[in-house]
């Protein structure tokens, strides 16, 4: 357990380290980079691992201390330097530990929802960067590693660098680590609705087209050197919001990442430091984008559930009454404008209270069943068997006059003698039948098919009756 925790912490340090080294990669402005990884490193370290994650990232604030006093020539002693590496890591760590924990607080207290977690991540991504602005860059002038006279210049690409960071890069490394580190505090999968999937075939391709745009996007600029070149970047919105609707969270946020990082190294190669804002804010607002399409799937799928359930009659599977009713219409008007037949079907189980009080309900709902599965046996593909209520079933047959009507009635009725209810009981059931006739609508027609039902109960059941005219 010990040497685990001692493991993960090293490898916590090693990994920060190596992320810090990447930042000054493409920093362009004295402690400021493009897109500052390190920040979601350590919001997403803190908000899996709470306060675990914390001695490997203050020991790497100390180690990154001295790097940068050698970096920057600091004429600083080792003990002023030691201070100033605690400090910068009281500033780095405090504002995302509290953003983090606010989070995790937040999900395990009912807010599971991902959009309305996204939201709140959004914010406190804003909020604990700039807080952590303010003290780091405090830290930096009480430590003198920085003139007092370069906050006014350096606080807002530092923010925004920051923010970048934990926007894009965190939910990255929340996937990622939770992943490599069992039993985490956290997980991204833990929001309702955003399991693990995996890819689509074409998702390299996906990513390759988009680091093609994202390249032309910025060859444009350094070629035109012009500001409003820089802003087609934001282009790169249309396939990232392709990716958050057509893939799994995980690839969602693993595009942002390579994205951010390739327009950071990209700014850094071409030396577009010019439009480095710009640059910034898309990143920013790309990430925050696709977070937001994270919850797309989600929606769409919840939507095709919920289309599922209104449309579909629970204990049978036929239509339910809504879609049978919308289906009418819609085969009517159709019968209408092309000048052929259409039938309705009404047909009700016989003597089914019988065999409830019988044989209990459980079996009455199987007989309900058995019934729809015979009858959706006679039909073809273009017909639908819907359920109007209780024991009721209402059939549409597009094409078909009220004779062909009749004799699907007669199949019904037939393929039904060789049912049992309970292995005793035969199951037999009363038809009407209706064509439609001209200026007639969906209710019309319908009314005129179950009275001819009513008639074939009233004479004597398990038979079909044609309506009158
Ligand atoms: P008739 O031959 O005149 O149709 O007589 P009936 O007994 O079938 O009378 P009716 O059609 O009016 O009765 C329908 C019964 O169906 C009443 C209700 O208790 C029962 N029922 C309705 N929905 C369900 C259901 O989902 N499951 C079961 N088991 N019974 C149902
Ligand atoms: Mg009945």
């Amino acid at each position: 357990m010990q040497q685990s925790l001692l493991l993960r912490s090293l490898l916590l340090l090693a990994g920060w380290l190596l992320l810090f080294e990447i930042g000054w990669l493409v920093e362009y402005t004295s402690h400021a980079s493009v897109w500052f990884p390190v920040s979601g490193f350590t919001f997403a370290a803190l908000l899996l691992m709470g306060l675990t994650a914390l001695p490997a990232l203050l020991v790497g604030c100390v180690i990154i201390t001295f790097v940068s006093a050698f970096h920057y020539e600091l004429p600083l002693s080792n003990w002023d330097i030691f201070k100033g590496g605690l400090l910068f890591g009281i500033a780095h760590i405090i504002p995302y530990g509290l953003g983090a924990a606010l989070l995790r607080f937040l999900a395990r207290n009912g807010i599971r929802d991902v959009t309305r977690v996204i939201v709140f991540f959004l914010v406190i991504a804003a909020v604990s960067s700039l807080l952590a602005t303010a003290l780091v860059l405090s830290s930096l002038v009480v430590s003198n590693m920085m003139p007092l006279a370069d906050v006014a210049k350096t606080w807002l690409p530092f923010w925004i660098g920051d923010m970048a960071g934990v926007m894009v890069m965190a939910p990255f490394f929340v996937a990622l680590l939770s992943k490599l580190v069992p039993g985490v505090l956290f997980r991204l999968t833990d929001l309702s609705a955003l399991q693990p999937q995996r890819h689509s075939p074409h998702f390299w391709l996906k990513l390759l087209l988009n680091a093609l745009l994202l390249t032309l996007a910025m060859v444009l600029a350094y070629v035109t050197q012009s500001p409003n070149s820089a802003f087609a970047i934001f282009f790169l919105v249309i396939p990232h919001m392709w990716i958050a609707c057509s893939e799994s969270p995980f690839y969602n946020v693993l595009s942002v990442a390579l994205s951010s990082f390739l327009i950071a190294f990209l700014v850094h190669v071409l030396g577009l430091m010019d439009f480095v804002m710009v640059y910034q804010f898309a990143i920013n607002v790309i990430a925050a984008n696709t977070l937001f399409g994270l919850a797309l799937p989600t929606l769409l799928a919840d939507n095709m559930q919920l289309r599922k359930v209104a449309f579909t009659d629970n204990l049978t599977q036929v239509a339910s009454r809504d879609r049978l009713e919308q289906r009418a219409q819609l085969e009517i008007t159709k019968a209408r404008q092309d000048d052929e037949h259409f039938s309705l079907m009404v047909f009700d189980i016989d003597n089914f209270k019988q065999i409830n009080d019988e044989f209990g309900h459980h079996i009455g709902d199987h007989a309900l069943q058995q019934l729809c599965l015979i009858a959706q046996h006679s039909l073809r593909p273009e017909d639908l068997l819907g359920r109007f209520g209780g024991d009721e079933f209402v059939i549409l047959l597009p094409k078909t006059c009220k004779q062909a009507a009749q004799q699907v009635a007669e199949r019904i009725l037939e393929e039904l003698q060789n049912v049992r209810v309970a292995d005793v009981q035969r199951l037999t059931a009363s038809f009407g039948v209706a064509q439609l006739s001209d200026d007639e609508d969906y209710d019309m027609l319908f009314m005129r098919a179950d009275q001819a039902l009513y008639r074939a109960k009233y004479q004597g059941r398990n038979c079909v009756v044609q309506a009158t005219d």
